[in-house]
């Protein structure tokens, strides 16, 4: 029978379970297990929106690292880079809605004031404007 805690102990030596635990070390390293993807993906924080939005990444990638930026890591404004809690976390549609722009893979984290001051522009349209 497995004990919850069992994990983090290094199974008796010669044993079956010590050699499937040589080899997960091998393979993921000694901090490897669940949270290794997003261990990984964390030292992509810094994707530019346009890499996201290109789809220059692989789509297995993109949606965990879309879950990581909106569930794991620091939730941050794509836009101005606030930090942002539940309460002040919205989805801002990349192409407005008004545009055309789909529900699924459009969304991003945004501030609400960032989302507001964006309103009904494209991304090209909102960066110039808020740039001058
Ligand atoms: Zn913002």
């Amino acid at each position: 029978m497995a004990h919850i805690h069992s994990d983090n102990a290094v199974p008796p030596r010669g044993t079956r379970e010590y050699f499937l635990y040589k080899r997960r070390v091998r393979t993921l390293g000694r901090r490897g297990g669940r949270l290794a993807r997003f261990r990984e993906i964390a030292r992509h924080k810094r994707l530019t929106i346009e890499d996201t939005v290109s789809g220059a990444l692989d789509p297995v990638f993109v949606s965990e690292y879309r879950y990581f930026v909106w569930n794991v890591g620091p939730v941050l404004c794509v836009y101005c880079n606030a930090a942002l809690d539940k309460s002040t976390k919205t989805r801002d549609h990349l192409v407005p809605r008004s545009k055309g722009g789909p529900n699924g893979d459009n969304l991003v984290p945004s501030c609400a004031c960032c989302n507001r001051a964006k309103a009904d522009d494209s991304l090209l349209m909102f960066l110039h404007r808020r740039a001058s």
